[in-house]
């Protein structure tokens, strides 16, 4: 484009036009190809041109695409927050949609204030957080992010929130060992509680699987029964940010599904619509509804496109999709073939300290030095260098900050579509292979 007056995320650089989608590939106007090892932002889960996507949102457009939620209530969004509750854990049985996934989380921070409200308990107003998070880019959600290099411009405006380490073992902020640390991180929760006061708490708010901020940090075995387990003795509700984690995404509908715990409330977006409409969901338990139904009988909170047909009709269908071609069940048996692969490369570049994640969200974090698990310095840009490098061999993986300051991005997520094929992964991990080679020989 020889003249754009789009605001684009970094202001001086190129950008190529993208031209058309197909399955796991994008194409530029160009006519190059690109395999989409990150869909997009962790976000077109079934992949690009689907052709019944166009069909849905062409029969939904001709019978009605906008209805104001205070006027009407629609049947794409009731068929979807049915088909919701059909899909998550325990009595997270109600669904608020919105339009973003920071909308969601930030849904989900006004929820639980508001629950407490209704109960007599109107001084649990802070939302604990942990260090290496992100739950999005509104000052509430962003008050709520361990992000440093997202919040730091704005740190005047932000509340006080996160208050723990996060269960980051390759680099263990307590310098200790699992299983012999008796889980310190989650003990921690603990003590923050005790510190700040129950009674100022509302909730505790973790992303099951540590996405933008870490690269796909999975925590320990018995992290979140731990954490679950503090915050109901506190009085304190749980909220599952699934925005990058959630449909599927991790081989299971919901990440927090792979350990023994339900969530209060839950927040969706990216995969719900998929790339293919923007909505998101705030799920919420019949603990968190009852005292709020018995109450004021409202939910303070809500925007103009909450739970519009138009975008209910894709997510539905997303659904649908998902389930008619078994995608939770194909992330599950080709993530595991994706970590595997990706662990191969490992044993050949020393540069890659650790390959983690869970389904079809793998992160891998680069190190200068194996042995002591040495970052590369910050003016090095090691992700942002192997992310350039890959696009222009026509990989597509996204940025994810390991270190904890959440400004030096060492570690990049790979995670393609769910439906992506063993075949397909075959060729991801060759070029991605390429890629860290010839870094690597450059860093040397
Ligand atoms: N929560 C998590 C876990 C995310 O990864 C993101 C985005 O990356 C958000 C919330 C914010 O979502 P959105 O960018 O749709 O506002």
């Amino acid at each position: 484009m020889k003249e754009s007056y789009l605001v684009k995320p970094f202001l001086n650089d190129d950008y190529p036009l993208a031209a058309y989608g197909k399955g796991i590939y994008l194409y530029d106007s160009e006519g190059k190809e690109y395999i989409d090892g990150s869909s997009g932002a962790v976000t077109a889960g079934i992949g690009h041109g689907v052709l019944e996507m166009a069909q849905v949102m062409k029969e939904q457009a001709e019978k009605v695409s906008f209805v104001y939620r205070s006027q009407f209530t629609n049947e794409p969004a009731e068929k979807l927050a049915a088909k919701l509750k059909e899909w998550a854990p325990g009595d997270l049985n109600w669904s608020f949609f919105v339009n973003s996934g920071s909308e969601a989380t930030e849904t989900a921070l006004k929820v639980a204030i508001q629950y407490w409200q209704e109960k007599g308990k109107g001084t649990k107003t802070k939302v604990l957080s942990r260090w290496m998070s992100y739950h999005g880019i509104t000052l509430g959600a962003l008050s709520m992010s361990g992000h440093i290099g997202r919040r730091e411009r704005f740190t005047p405006l932000l509340e006080d929130f996160p208050a723990v380490e996060p269960p980051y073992c390759y680099r263990c902020p307590f310098n200790r060992t699992y299983p012999d640390c008796g889980l310190h991180c989650a003990m921690e929760l603990e003590t923050a509680i005790r510190r700040i006061g129950a009674d100022q708490i509302a909730a505790f708010i973790a992303e099951p699987v540590i996405g933008a901020a870490g690269g796909a940090i999975v925590p320990p075995d018995g992290y979140y029964e731990a954490v679950s387990e503090i915050c109901k003795r506190h009085d304190i509700l749980f909220i599952a940010d699934e925005v990058m984690s959630g449909i599927g995404r991790c081989g299971s509908r919901f990440a927090i599904d792979h350990w023994n715990v339900t969530p209060d409330i839950i927040a969706l977006g990216k995969g719900l619509g998929a790339g293919y409409a923007p909505i998101a969901a705030t799920m919420i338990s019949d603990k968190v509804m009852e005292p709020i139904f018995k109450g004021s009988g409202l939910i303070m909170s809500g925007h103009t496109y909450s739970a519009n047909p138009q975008s209910a009709a894709v997510a539905l269908h997303v659904l649908e999709y998902i389930e008619t071609h078994n995608l939770v069940e194909q992330a599950k048996l080709t993530g595991v073939y994706l970590k595997q692969s990706l662990r191969q490369l490992q044993q050949k570049y020393p540069m890659i300290g650790d390959v983690r994640g869970r389904g079809m969200l793998t992160g891998v974090e680069f190190v200068s030095n194996i042995f002591n698990k040495l970052p590369f310095a910050g003016e090095v840009h090691v992700a942002r260098t192997i992310i350039d490098r890959a696009m222009k061999k026509g990989l597509l993986v996204y940025p994810a900050s390991a270190g904890t300051d959440g400004v030096h991005g060492d570690a990049v997520i790979i995670a393609p579509p769910l439906i992506t094929k063993r075949e397909e992964v075959d060729k991801l991990v060759a070029v991605f292979d390429q890629t860290v080679k010839e870094v690597q020989d450059e860093l040397q």
